[in-house]
């Protein structure tokens, strides 16, 4: 009998081992490279899979679709600025020539600090926020960077849409009045000169271009395919159309000090499936994410 039931327990070892751990059932892996930090953006990668291979990933309750590209599997995840330190699963889901894959893999997310800032503002300045237009623009800005172009080619490295000081950086919690709750930086306010050309900082699709929006003044949304956006805020002029293929490197507009604005400056936003991701970890991609 005893002998009986370690035979249970070994086989039951066995099961858990084999179907319970990682990649139970799939000859496939995920490959997840990044800072596994609040506010990153993470790069996830299947490799060797066939031409007609799909499938998602799913982080912290949200779906992404990879897209299969030479073999690849491919498709960013955002980590947002408020996600709580600590192990997360992250499953995947194949279909290829009728066979279905699952695994998953747990990660472990760290907080990080990008500093905090108390500001104070008028009544005045704080109704223009309240201002419904300005939420419409915010769904509008929003929905854009959703936008989920497919095949596009990253040429090497993001390179800055400008050059110039960074004026405020990326993730800082900033406190307005006696507001308990913070509200992040999403980007990075780049300080420049009326006039200045900003560049594409990769190829990409040109998925809003709108002049004067209450708050964000003139505005560009790119999409970089892979789940990747960017956005440029308080432009000085466009110099691209909605639905137009730009190149890394090729002007899209000029500086300006548009919108909500205290001087020329370039607000400049990098998303993962609309969340606010670090602008700096794009110009540190992994070298497969490259043609
Ligand atoms: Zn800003």
């Amino acid at each position: 009998m005893t002998r009986y039931l370690k035979f249970v327990f070994v086989l039951l070892i066995s099961f858990v081992f084999l179907f319970g751990n990682s990649n139970g059932n799939s000859k496939y892996s995920l490959v997840l490279k990044g800072e596994f930090t609040q506010g990153s953006i993470l790069f996830a990668e299947v490799n060797g899979v066939s031409q007609e291979a799909k499938g998602t990933v799913t982080f912290n309750n949200n779906e992404y679709d990879f897209e299969n590209d030479k073999n690849t599997l491919f498709t960013s995840i955002p980590v947002g600025l408020p996600t709580k330190p600590g192990d997360y699963k992250v499953d995947v889901n194949i279909e290829e020539n009728g066979n279905k894959y699952s695994f998953s893999r747990t990660i472990s997310i760290k907080s990080k600090s990008y500093g905090t800032q108390q500001l104070w503002m008028s009544e005045d300045q704080l109704a223009k926020y309240d201002n419904p237009q300005a939420d419409r623009d915010n769904d509008a800005i929003l929905e854009a960077l959703k936008s989920d172009v497919e095949d596009i080619e990253w040429e090497s490295q993001f390179i800055k849409p400008v050059q110039g000081r960074t004026s405020t950086g990326y993730g800082l919690r900033r406190y307005y009045n006696d507001d308990p709750e913070p509200e992040f930086h999403k980007g990075i306010d780049i300080a420049s000169w009326n006039g200045y050309n900003v560049v594409a900082p990769q190829n990409a699709i040109v998925v809003m271009a709108k002049e004067n929006l209450i708050l964000h003044g003139t505005v560009i949304v790119l999409d970089h395919g892979r789940g990747v956006g960017s956005l440029y805020l308080h432009l000085g002029s466009i110099s691209v159309k909605e639905g137009q293929y730009v190149k890394q490197g090729q002007v899209i507009g000029t500086i300006g000090s548009s919108g909500a604005s205290t001087g020329p400056h370039l607000h400049w936003a990098t998303y993962s499936h609309g969340v606010p991701v670090n602008p700096w970890q794009l110009f540190a991609v992994p070298s497969s994410w490259i043609k």
